[in-house]
């Protein structure tokens, strides 16, 4: 089922959680150790992270270094497919364009599509650590909007092969991101918008929000999205705070402000035990507000949190 028939024929406001592959040599069960507590809650759809590869320096013994190339989390479309067979939930696959060329892409949506996997959410992806600006692979994707069009012109029959005859037809159902306080290489959120309206009349069916940690911003977000003409769902992605660390780890990974009442909380708390409960009480008062105002569904970020998570959303559904 597509995420959109999940959000349109759901009771209630509907949970999904995000998850990562696990680390390359980690084997399947460390995955499901770390969904089953997730799973009483009965999420509507499972999103999986997609990774690029990331340059390395490998010393050598006589001192000297290598570069390789290391892919730390591959397996996004097998985990897809093992999470649906497991728990009969569908599986969201992530699609970027950072590390791939556009056979790669075809490729990857041929196997989800004769995985039943129907649903993608497309994105562009972030530089390497070691790079300033993001650049495409050669025969890749600048931005989310061209692997959008790519999955698009599949649902069509149209694949990167031209004299292929009677090409399936795939049919995902696409979603992209949105950015809540902007994306931050966007100049201003107006131009940021356009760039979203655009991949919105392009054919995405919903939108995934960056995190937030302020509901204000989410709501304006939602407001300027009908101002500027984008009608499709828009999902608010949640994630919670439990170590101090993150106080300034959050902010500098993904752009985005943790309100100061919620800073001075954390400021305030001895170990990060304490952190945790404060984060769980500010997600779940973030929540409740946000299922009180009729969103579409509550998607969670669960990485290494499972713990959290279930204890907020037990409090929810
Ligand atoms: C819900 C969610 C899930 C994510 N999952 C993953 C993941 O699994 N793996 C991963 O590596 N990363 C993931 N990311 C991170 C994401 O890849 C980065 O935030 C990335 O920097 C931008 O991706 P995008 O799809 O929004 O890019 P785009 O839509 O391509 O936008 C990137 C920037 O370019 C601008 N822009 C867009 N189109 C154009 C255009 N045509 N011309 C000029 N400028 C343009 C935008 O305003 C923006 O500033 C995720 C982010 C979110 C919010």
């Amino acid at each position: 089922m597509k995420v959109t028939e999940h959000i349109s024929q759901a009771q209630g406001t509907p949970v999904s959680f995000e998850i990562l592959p696990p680390l390359k040599g980690k084997g399947i069960n460390a995955l499901w150790e770390h969904l089953d507590p997730l799973m009483e809650f009965k999420p509507e759809f499972i999103n999986v992270t997609y990774h690029r590869s990331e340059s390395m320096f490998k010393k050598k013994p006589d001192g000297t270094f290598d570069k390789v190339e290391v892919r730390k989390r591959p397996g996004t479309v097998g985990i897809c497919a093992a999470i649906q067979n497991k728990y009969k939930v569908d599986a969201v696959a992530h699609l970027i364009c950072g590390g791939f060329s556009r056979q790669e892409t075809e490729d990857a949506l041929i196997d989800l599509n004769f995985l039943g996997v129907d649903n993608v959410l497309v994105l562009r992806g972030d530089a390497p650590k070691n790079e300033s600006s993001f650049e495409p692979e050669p025969g890749g994707h600048k931005y989310a909007i061209e692997l959008l069009r790519q999955v698009i012109n599949m649902n069509n029959g149209i694949y990167i092969e031209e004299d292929l005859k009677n090409a399936v037809k795939t049919n995902f159902c696409i979603g992209v991101a949105g950015y809540p306080e902007k994306h931050f290489e966007a100049p201003n959120m107006q131009n940021d918008l356009s760039y979203l309206k655009a991949k919105v009349d392009a054919g995405a069916e919903y939108i995934t929000t960056q995190m937030f940690f302020d509901n204000k911003k989410y709501f304006s977000f939602v407001e300027a999205c009908r101002n500027a003409g984008i009608h499709v769902p828009v999902i608010p992605g949640l994630k919670p705070i439990s170590t101090k660390k993150q106080l300034t780890i959050i902010p500098r990974t993904f752009h985005v402000d943790i309100p100061e009442e919620l800073s001075t909380e954390i400021l305030k708390c001895k170990t990060d035990a304490e952190v945790e409960v404060v984060g769980t009480e500010w997600l779940l008062k973030q929540s409740r507000e946000l299922k009180q105002a009729g969103v579409p569904c509550l998607h969670y970020y669960t990485l290494g949190k499972a713990r959290i998570i279930a204890n907020v959303v037990k409090e929810i559904v």
